[in-house]
């Protein structure tokens, strides 16, 4: 090990790494259980990624319009493009309500409707009766800012709890021993110390990895840090081709306008005016499912109807929408507008173009959040003393499509599923055998590679390198020759590391240091993404093939198994296996729903 490091110990009964919704609600769980609780997070809590989220979280309330947990089922089934595993999703559509009751309990504000319930607008692809229509309201908001409102009630009610939060601490590895994770060593950036956790669970909360991609709606800390801990750790990621456009991030600063604005009846519009999105999903039109309404302005730039001189943009509509019902239920993005675009939303229409959102891909869990493997031919055998939750994971709920609000309830949903599973499992107080010799050394000395870096490369051209690589040859659009020629791109991007340099030795708040080892976890990312990405010759969700155009449940109705070892000399590359698709739901109340063919 490298001698320079001061090690100090720690010991809980449970360690949740993140403190976005998931990982709060988690934490709130396991410390109400009477467990001894830690909460690690690079960020302050509440300037976690969710605090960003606009537009609401998804329960079949029926508030607004009639609505039943089965319809929100099917709806989400048939928005996974039939990949999501269909037990938990009527586990998460079963309890989203009573997670939203606990939600306006622990403070959160909702907007209301008159008779004081609270109010729903509808969202992209959430339909009644069992997707026959019309569209339902089911989206419960505070106004348009409920992922800020949502995290500033967990945190809250997570300090009632006795939960020890450790802040602006950087998880670098996990602490595995034959197969069971023991621990997590962490950075804590503000004085350079290493701590060592060692608990009986681990808890992987820490998001998306948007920031794989040139142009995201994600923070910049959206790094998918946990995810790239469980690839070195020789665990596999699931389903990481899936990469969500969200229709609507502003052109050139590639800012979110919740897909509320659509709901609250906006619409998009070509160069010649027209409301294109009619002739593409004439039912549910602009409120077609994400991916669907992403392709259909992309084949509308493509044939030379964007909008704007170099015709690569849409026009979003609110200038016909009521000032007072902006003002009220869509204020974020109104000031939004005026900031990022410069235009005045109640009389001018706004450039957006598909962005890059959200990651249906992560590790792999079932309900309980336990994290899986395919070990001995068994695709469902859980990791010991392993979870994972929130936009990290992959339960599967989303499938090879997430349906607009239904992150936010998922986070909340598994987050809480998780801590009733440790519970269940833990008895508080349980002893802990010492941890294996050697245990921090994967992450040290991949810490003191990076810290004495002294290549030529810088950490943000390597990255930008990444990004626009990831960006031309894995976006809305896919075809064979795109994806192999951006595999091998991605191949010597990744070899760049060897000469990348960073200028900072010290451990204190070094910041090229650790935005060198976040490129590094993105690389691993991208490079999975990309190589999966490539392995899929069909058309699915978010993956649109345009070599393999239709979907084939015969051969692909799988999910992929990621694993990831380095490029070139150094090891094997990516290593691709498959799980099956769960065909059977969690109870008998409801039939496993058969694939249909996806029209909106
Ligand atoms: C702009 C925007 C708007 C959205 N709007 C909606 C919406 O209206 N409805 C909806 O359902 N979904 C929405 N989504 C998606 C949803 O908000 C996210 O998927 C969700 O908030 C992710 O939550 P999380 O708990 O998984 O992670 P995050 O909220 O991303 O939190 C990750 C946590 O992990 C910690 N962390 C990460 N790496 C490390 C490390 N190495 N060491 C220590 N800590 C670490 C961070 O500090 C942070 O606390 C939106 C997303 C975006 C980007």
């Amino acid at each position: 090990m490298p001698a320079s490091y001061k090690i100090i110990d720690h010991t809980y009964d449970a360690v949740v790494v993140g403190a976005g919704g998931s990982g709060l609600r988690a934490t709130m769980g396991i410390a109400e259980a009477g467990l001894k609780t830690a909460c690690i997070t690079k960020v302050f809590p509440t300037r976690s990624h969710t605090v960003a989220a606009q537009g609401g979280i998804a329960a079949s309330l029926g508030n607004n319009s009639p609505d039943h947990w089965s319809w929100h089922m099917y709806d989400t089934v048939k928005g996974s493009d039939w990949l999501g595993d269909q037990d938990a999703i009527e586990y998460l559509c079963r309890e989203a309500p009573q997670a939203v009751y606990e939600l306006e309990h622990a403070g959160v504000p909702f907007s209301r409707n008159d008779d004081g319930t609270i109010y729903q607008r509808p969202f992209g692809g959430h339909m009644q009766n069992m997707g026959e229509g019309p569209p339902v309201q089911r989206t419960c908001a505070a106004a348009d800012r409920t992922g800020h409102a949502m995290l500033h009630a967990l945190y809250q009610q997570s300090l009632k709890y006795d939960a020890d939060f450790y802040v602006e601490y950087f998880a670098l590895d996990l602490i595995m021993e034959n197969g069971v994770c023991r621990g997590v060593i962490a950075l804590c950036m503000e004085d350079g110390s290493i701590h060592r956790f060692r608990a009986h669970n681990v808890v992987l909360a820490t998001g998306g990895y948007g920031r794989c991609y040139f142009s995201a709606t994600s923070a910049h800390t959206c790094t998918g840090d946990g995810n790239a801990m469980v690839l070195r750790a020789g665990l596999p990621l699931q389903d990481m081709e899936f990469v969500q456009f969200h229709p609507t991030g502003i052109y050139g600063a590639g800012v979110l306008i919740t897909e509320g604005a659509r709901g609250e009846g906006g619409y998009l519009t070509n160069s010649e005016g027209e409301r294109f999105m009619e002739r593409y999903a004439p039912s549910a039109k602009d409120l077609a499912s994400r991916d669907v309404v992403s392709r259909s302005m992309a084949m509308e730039m493509r044939e030379g109807r964007g909008v704007g001189p170099h015709k690569d943009h849409i026009y979003l509509h609110l200038d016909h929408i009521d000032p007072k019902v902006l003002a009220e239920r869509l204020p974020g993005i109104t000031e939004t507008g005026k900031i990022f675009a410069g235009v005045d939303l109640t009389r001018q229409a706004l450039p957006v173009t598909p962005t890059v959102h959200y990651n249906m891909g992560g590790i792999p869990t079932n309900y309980h959040g336990e994290v899986v493997r395919l070990r001995d031919g068994d695709p469902d055998s859980v990791v010991p003393g392993l979870f994972a939750v929130g936009e990290a994971a992959c339960v599967s709920v989303h499938g090879a499509n997430r349906l607009g609000s239904n992150s936010l309830i998922d986070l909340v949903v598994f987050g809480r599923a998780t801590g009733l599973r440790i519970k269940d499992q833990l008895k508080p107080g349980t002893p802990h055998n010492p941890l294996p010799k050697g245990s921090e050394e994967l992450a040290l000395n991949r810490l003191d590679t990076f810290r004495h870096a002294s290549g030529a490369t810088p950490t943000a051209q390597l990255r930008t390198e990444m990004q626009r690589t990831m960006q031309k040859h894995c976006a809305v659009f896919r075809d064979s020759a795109l994806l192999t020629e951006g595999v091998s791109q991605m191949e010597s991007i990744y070899a760049g590391l060897q000469d990348v340099g960073v200028k900072d030795r010290s451990l204190i708040w070094n910041t090229d240091m650790v935005e060198t080892l976040e490129l590094d976890n993105l690389m691993a990312q991208a490079s999975v993404t990309i190589k999966a990405a490539e392995n899929r010759k069909e058309s699915r969700g978010a993956h649109m093939h345009e070599d393999f155009p239709e979907r084939d449940d015969a051969n692909w109705m799988k999910h992929t198994l990621t694993r990831f070892d380095g490029w070139g000399g150094k090891g094997g590359g990516v290593a691709i296996d498959y799980r099956p698709v769960h065909d059977y739901t969690m109870t008998d109340d409801i039939e496993y729903i058969k694939p249909k063919k996806r029209v909106y």
